[in-house]
């Protein structure tokens, strides 16, 4: 007797519960690379590197000075 076993189709592997590389929290990672929780990959900090330094010259403005 052959029972139909409801097969799924096409199964992507189930997410997994990982340790963020980043703060160390659990997270569920979509794929097998993924090891950055989706927080610390919003801060985009991880990407550019480290210690992302967002220089904000722009402190009291209207310092145009049209350089031709
Ligand atoms: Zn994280």
């Amino acid at each position: 007797m052959s029972t139909d076993i409801d097969f799924p189709e096409h199964e992507p592997a189930p997410p997994k519960i990982r340790i963020c590389l980043r703060c160390q929290t659990e997270f569920e990672s979509a794929w097998a690379g993924e090891r950055i929780c989706k927080a610390c990959k919003s801060t985009h900090a991880w990407r550019s590197g480290e210690g992302v330094r967002t220089v904000s010259n722009r402190s009291g403005g209207g310092g145009k000075s049209g350089g031709d």
